[in-house]
């Protein structure tokens, strides 16, 4: 082994409990990817998709508003900074009385890797089309229509377990 070719301090990782090893940086970053991942589930829900005219110029573009029937009540949020979506469930209790970026907290957008709740913004309000470009939808106008509906999935955005550790 080149002792030359080692770069940083091995960092010391908690796999679970008693249980710990050094790994190095690389391994250190995919460990943390998939906890990441582990944490950030999916979930499926219905939506209306509306294909609509968001911004100057800017027609026919998929809209997804997702259905509110029976105990579902569940809300979509953007990242502007990549503009991957999230769902919350606000009948959730544990989103209760929490403000859309409390519920992000620390959370790291899995696609971007920002921090969440610096980067949060009410979907299909703002909508982000590309770098430079943001549209907006006001969804208070339509009406929900289950024949035009599907299935989609999204990142479930839910408050850190922090008890769990
Ligand atoms: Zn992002």
């Amino acid at each position: 082994m080149n002792k030359g070719v080692i770069s940083g301090a091995p960092i010391r990782v908690d796999l679970s409990e008693g249980d710990s090893q050094f790994i190095n940086e690389q391994g250190y970053s995919r460990w943390l990817k998939n906890t990441l991942d582990m944490r950030m589930q999916k979930k499926e829900i219905r939506c209306l998709i509306k294909y609509e005219n968001v911004a100057q110029g800017i027609y026919n573009y998929k809209v997804f508003l997702p259905l509110k029937s029976g105990w579902n009540n569940n809300s979509l949020v953007t990242c502007t900074n990549c503009g991957e979506l999230f769902v919350i469930d606000s009948e959730n209790p544990e989103t209760e009385n929490l403000s859309v970026k409390q519920i992000a907290d620390s959370t790291l957008c899995p696609t971007c890797n920002v921090v969440l709740s610096m980067y949060l913004a009410h979907y299909p309000a703002t909508i982000r089309i590309s770098e430079n470009q943001f549209g907006s939808f006001n969804d208070k106008a339509v009406f929900n229509q289950e024949e035009e509906s599907e299935i989609v999935e999204f990142y479930e955005l839910r408050p850190s377990q922090k008890s769990l550790n």
